[in-house]
């Protein structure tokens, strides 16, 4: 099956003045449409969720991306919880052209790239450009022509050359349409050879990047800015040396090599961004100090990330923000007036939310859970941090509070990469247990198949509290939390990421307490489970309050209009530069006065 875009999702290109735009946003995977499978998971989706705030705030910004046609892939879960994946493919030719293509030398011969525009509309029809790059053109060497397929797919070589397309053949793109940016933007570290086309604009007709110098390093970092979002080593792409050159070639190699992109012997696509940037950030307060001790010779600073409100409102929530405050849609900062609003129209909106969601679980598994019943949701990214497992640690006593509570309903979700077989493992294992506890009756347990945009809202839309397990420090942010907090729905969380900004207890939601092992976090779990939110989702009146709370503190705050609004402040226009100078800054500085 190939997916078509549908025609009111793929207006005709705006004729935009791409010579005023002035930040270039660049980033592996976006999600633009619930319809194109051009992401993988959260890094995607707070690309596009920043885009679409981009185009509502009228940011002067384009995208580029890569355009994966044949997708991430979608899942299919067998009785036993095995995944297996299938691939999404999808037709680009229904968009516009960028009407330019690229010639790049990589692997020692050339490859032309073209590409797609797909234009990110805001609420007031300003447009983001966002461009995805296709090497699929007829006369390339076969190989490259597959470049562009799949997301996160291949072995590291493939992966090597789909960063040099995106970083050398994106730039390049950019400057053959007029658009010269005056600030890059890394969203991690797989854009990060954007640094060296930059540097390779800097040289004179005849030289070489073996003529560039420090002075050139520094002036490509003064338009460079970085985001890293893991602080999971494996996060962190690198690449044997051989890769390096076979896919660079000798000049950019050696380059690379000279400017400090190289850590242990390995080109490291984050340590060529922390050399080649002038800011470099994580992605909630914690996540910064953590990058920073992780990379003590540059200066990191944080912006907590966002999420699109109006992307991730389920809709009656959304019709009864449009009549009490309708600007809500071109300022967030008007959810702070849900004050003003009565609870129980709150808890009306969200009870038809968990409706959609039950029936949604009735058409794709044929269980039939009760709308009653308190649940709780969990979906994400399987990976062994996030310990999907922990909710089930201890089956007995799940059961007993279940039991005790007159019914307990948990919701998951979510999909593991392909080659992890680890990820695979853990999803058996949630079924396993499942299977187990899933005969006592109070307590019903689900497992829905191809965690994705869609689901995801429904997910987080509808449940009653959402809950993520992560082991500390490992969840750089998380986002999904902050889409169940926008609908009005509590997070019971480890203190991790986002959450240790966004938790009030008993106000917007409940922390699990830190222990040394899994089984003593688990029962903090428990705890609050028993003694705190079921009380509480006893007493509707005072849900309702709390589930305005969610939406005024965290609502208002947690969204990308404000985080992109704080990137316009502080990274890419600050009105006071960054006060510390790096050590590594410093030190050239002093190497530059001796010299
Ligand atoms: C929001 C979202 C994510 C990211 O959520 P986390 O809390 O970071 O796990 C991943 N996948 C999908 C489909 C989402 O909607």
């Amino acid at each position: 099956m190939k997916i078509e875009l549908g025609s009111n999702r793929n207006p005709p290109a705006q004729s935009v003045d791409l010579s005023a735009r002035t930040i270039a946003y660049f980033s592996m995977e976006i999600a633009l449409d619930p319809s194109l499978p051009t992401y993988s998971g959260g890094l995607g989706m707070l690309a596009g969720d920043t885009l679409r705030s981009a185009a509502d705030t009228g940011a002067p910004m384009v995208a580029v991306s890569l355009v994966h046609r044949c997708g991430y892939f979608r899942q299919k879960l067998d009785a036993s919880g095995q995944q297996t994946e299938t691939a999404v493919p999808w037709t680009p030719e229904t968009l516009p052209s960028a009407g330019e293509v690229v010639s790049l030398t990589m692997q020692n011969r050339t490859i032309k790239v073209c590409a797609w525009r797909f234009d990110v509309v805001g609420v007031a029809g300003h447009v983001i450009p966002v461009f995805l790059l296709d090497t699929d053109i007829e006369g390339n060497d076969p190989y490259d022509r597959r470049l562009t397929d799949t997301l996160y797919g291949g072995d590291t070589y493939y992966r090597l050359c789909q960063e040099t397309v995106l970083g050398l053949a994106g730039v390049q793109l950019l400057h053959q349409l007029g658009c010269l940016p005056a600030v890059y933007h890394m969203n991690e570290g797989h854009a990060s050879l954007l640094t060296l086309s930059l540097l390779e604009d800097r040289l004179s007709p005849g030289q070489t990047l073996a003529d560039a110098t420090e002075e050139d390093r520094l002036a490509v970092a003064q338009q460079c800015v970085f985001t890293t979002h893991t602080p999971v080593p494996a996060g962190h792409d690198q690449f044997g040396l051989d890769q390096m050159y076979a896919v660079l070639g000798q000049d950019r190699a050696k380059a690379l090599e000279r400017f400090g992109g190289l850590h242990n012997n390995l080109l490291n696509m984050t340590y060529v961004a922390l050399r080649f940037s002038r800011w470099v950030n994580g992605v909630a307060m914690q996540h910064g100090k953590v990058s920073q001790q992780m990379f003590p010779d540059y200066h990191v600073e944080s912006v907590t990330n966002g999420v699109h409100a109006a992307t991730w409102i389920a809709e009656p929530l959304q019709r009864l923000f449009d009549d009490e405050m309708p600007r809500w849609r071109h300022d967030n900062q008007y959810f702070r007036s849900v004050y003003g609003i009565k609870p129980s129209r709150i808890a009306n909106a969200h009870r038809v939310a968990k409706h959609k969601l039950i029936e949604t679980i009735a058409e794709r598994t044929g269980e039939a859970l009760n709308e009653s019943v308190l649940t709780l949701g969990f979906a994400r990214r399987v990976a062994t941090y996030k310990r999907a497992s922990l909710l089930l640690e201890d089956p007995k006593r799940l059961a007993k509070i279940a039991k005790k509570l007159g019914g307990l309903q948990i919701v998951f979700a979510g999909k593991a990469h392909p080659a992890d077989t680890a990820g695979k493992g853990l999803i058996k294992e949630v079924f396993e247990l499942a299977g187990k506890i899933g005969s006592t009756g109070s307590l019903r347990i689900v497992y829905l198949e191809n965690y994705d945009w869609e689901l995801g809202g429904i997910l987080t839309q509808g449940v009653d509290v959402w809950v993520n397990t992560p082991r500390r420090p490992y969840e750089a942010s998380g986002t999904s939390g902050m889409k169940a907090a926008l609908n009005g729905v509590p997070s019971l969380s480890i203190l991790d990421g986002w959450w240790i900004e966004g938790c009030a207890e008993d106000v917007t939601g409940w922390a699990i307490d830190d222990g040394d092992t899994d089984a003593a976090e688990a029962a903090s779990l428990y705890d609050k489970l028993e003694g705190r939110i079921a009380p509480m989702f006893a007493r509707p009146n005072a849900w309702a309050r709390m589930q305005q709370h969610c939406i005024a503190m965290n609502g208002s705050f947690f969204n990308t209009d404000r985080m992109l609004g704080q990137y316009f402040a502080n990274a890419y226009f600050p009105q006071a530069p960054a006060t510390e100078a790096t050590p590594a800054d410093e030190a050239i500085a002093e190497a530059a006065i001796l010299a």
